[in-house]
């Protein structure tokens, strides 16, 4: 019997790289509700609704309707690949400047109601892996298997910052740190669904885990 996984966390614990191997295992659909968040803060900046001096939310929220977000499997790199308006953006979201920029976004009441439909939407027929903050909170209360996964703060930039270097991006070790302590303040306080640990998720800190011990572990929890 299909189930329905949710995955929620701090920024950089490996939520996706786990959702990915799960989805894989499970011949599940990954759905990587972050990228959301991501391609709709892109878009703000593409409008010039957003940049780090102003944030115009009405502006923003006006146009909400005229962003499509749609993903597509890409069998090259094993995952359903974000679509902006039917620009495959799975790069341009992943930058620095995304980064810094998206919990701003994410903090829009109206934008999450947005998001939050569209994934309950993708959750219908079950057989999903979903990852991000407020999963087994908001989108997928009754989720039949809800994670929380955290690692220390520097574990997490050191792996951030791996990611990005490998991409050729310039970035500094200490910015990234600086961005995933950010993020983790605006998500955990913000107002609307703040990041908290869903009552029935399990917690898996992973600062000391190899990825085939966290599968293995995971995997058990899915097989009970
Ligand atoms: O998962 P990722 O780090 O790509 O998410 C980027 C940002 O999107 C988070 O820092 C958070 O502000 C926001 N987000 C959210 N709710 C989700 C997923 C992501 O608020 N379900």
């Amino acid at each position: 019997k299909k189930i329905t996984i949710a995955i929620d966390g701090f920024s950089s614990t490996g939520k996706s790289t786990i959702a990915k191997q799960l989805a894989k295992e499970l011949s599940y659909v990954y759905v990587d509700s972050g990228a959301m968040y991501r391609a709709v803060t892109l878009y703000a900046m593409q409008h010039n609704f957003i940049s780090s001096s102003f944030f115009d939310i009405e502006g923003l929220v006006t146009s909400l309707d005229l962003i499509v977000l749609t993903f597509k499997y890409n069998s090259a790199v094993g995952f359903a690949e974000v679509y902006l308006n039917g620009m495959n953006v799975e790069k341009e979201i992943r930058t620095l400047e995304v980064s810094n920029l998206v919990s701003k976004v994410a903090e829009i009441s109206e934008v999450r109601k947005s998001l939050v439909q569209q994934q309950q939407n993708m959750g219908l027929n079950k057989g999903v892996v979903m990852d991000g903050r407020d999963i087994g909170t908001v989108v997928f209360p009754n989720a039949e298997l809800k994670l929380f996964m955290n690692a220390s703060a520097t574990t997490r930039a050191q792996r951030r910052y791996d990611e990005l270097i490998e991409r050729g991006d310039k970035v500094t070790f200490d910015e990234i740190l600086k961005n995933v302590e950010y993020r983790d303040f605006i998500d955990s306080t913000r107002e609307d669904s703040p990041l908290v640990m869903a009552e029935d998720a399990i917690a898996i800190d992973n600062s000391n885990l190899t990825l085939e011990a966290q599968f293995e572990k995971i995997y058990a929890l899915v097989l009970q």
